[in-house]
């Protein structure tokens, strides 16, 4: 929709300056392969399918009740998970809820945070809903997309990591968050660990170390529940009563009941989580070989999604190509990655078709 300048004199000067998060497109078209939001191809554990059943049952009597606003079932299955205690868990809606509460917790004051210049998009967007545009330092990966430590040992009032990093999929060492840990004692440093699940080392074992350390994770990759909108965070009780206080200062009922009861279920559903987990690493090992076969160069992931490029095609015409035959992956016109694509693992059976797409009808 076009809004007229007169139309936006209504809109404070604030939001008239706002660059929204754009988000991977859901197109409605029929026998579509979406492989470009990082969603995961496996339905949740079954079990969530019925604690959510059990809610409905229930609908007339609790749904005119407010959820609990602490979540304290949710917290609980969280931290039993995760062996830690329950005061080190927050819990939002979805993890950019969380990583909002995070900014403005953490990050909104004098020095400068630091992130990397190739990392999720949302942070350049909190960045400036926040006011700290002139407050961020943006530091370049290497040459290899991955990201140096040594340039997080300057004064900073904040640092935010991905880690695996999206979109390139590259894992960074626990060793190497300690080391930055280590050299920022007095900022918080955020590990955001949305892919964590596919292949990396956490950094939750830290938190009871770190005073500093926040780790930020959700349940829409790795726990199928990217619809639910279930995200979490872990840190000292310290950092996490600045969470609460932002978040009871915002929304005190992120989490329905719907979401608590299906969360749960899936955290207690620790068999069905790993086997799925091994299935799409196992895809995604066969794809990336795939790939490579037919010329494509893909950078080590320790995620669920890939981050390839192909010398003799535009990335872009290469996106265009595969969407015209049904086949969506994510495509950045951004500076240093725009002769990429990052594409989600599906099925051995998606990947396939992916495969015979660019073999039979692309690069023909
Ligand atoms: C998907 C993603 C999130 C957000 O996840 P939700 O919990 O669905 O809001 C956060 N950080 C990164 C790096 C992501 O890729």
């Amino acid at each position: 929709m076009n809004i007229t300048t007169e139309q936006m004199r209504f809109w404070s000067p604030e939001v008239r300056e706002l660059e929204p998060y754009v988000p991977g497109e859901q197109p409605q078209i029929q026998n579509l392969l979406k492989l470009n939001t990082n969603e995961n191809p496996y339905p949740p554990s079954p079990r969530v399918v019925e604690a959510v059943q059990k809610v409905l049952a229930n609908s007339a009597d609790v749904l005119r009740l407010y959820p609990d606003p602490e979540a304290v079932e949710l917290k609980q299955a969280i931290a039993k998970q995760q062996a830690v205690a329950l005061e080190n868990v927050f819990v939002g809606n979805g993890s950019d809820e969380v990583l909002a509460h995070i900014f403005k917790a953490f990050f909104v004051q004098e020095k400068p945070i630091l992130y990397p210049d190739i990392t999720y998009s949302f942070y350049p967007v909190y960045s400036q809903f926040f006011g700290l545009g002139s407050h961020t330092k943006i530091l370049p990966l290497n040459d290899d997309f991955e990201v140096v430590v040594d340039d997080y040992k300057q004064p900073n009032g904040g640092i935010i990591i991905t880690n695996p990093n999206a979109p390139t999929s590259i894992a960074l060492g626990v060793s190497a968050i300690e080391e930055i840990l280590q050299a920022n004692p007095d900022s918080v440093v955020v590990v955001d660990e949305a892919y964590v699940d596919f292949g990396a080392e956490s950094a939750v074992p830290l938190v009871e170390k770190y005073e500093n350390l926040v780790v930020c994770q959700t349940t829409s990759k790795s726990r199928s529940l990217a619809g639910l909108r279930v995200g979490f965070a872990i840190a000292q009780p310290h950092l996490i009563a600045a969470l609460e206080a932002v978040k009871n200062s915002f929304n005190s009922y992120p989490i329905d009941r719907f979401a608590i009861a299906a969360a749960v279920a899936s955290f207690e559903d620790q068999p069905y989580f790993e086997e799925q987990i091994s299935k799409v690493i196992a895809s995604r090992e066969k794809l990336v070989a795939q790939l490579t076969e037919i010329g494509f160069k893909v950078l080590p992931s320790s995620a669920n999604f890939i981050f390839a490029t192909f010398a003799s095609k535009e990335a872009s015409e290469l996106a265009a190509e595969l969407r015209e035959q049904g086949v969506i992956v994510r495509y950045f016109n951004k500076p240093r990655i725009n002769q990429y694509l990052r594409i989600t693992i599906g099925t051995d059976q998606q990947n396939q078709r992916l495969i015979d797409t660019l073999k039979n009808k692309i690069l023909v």
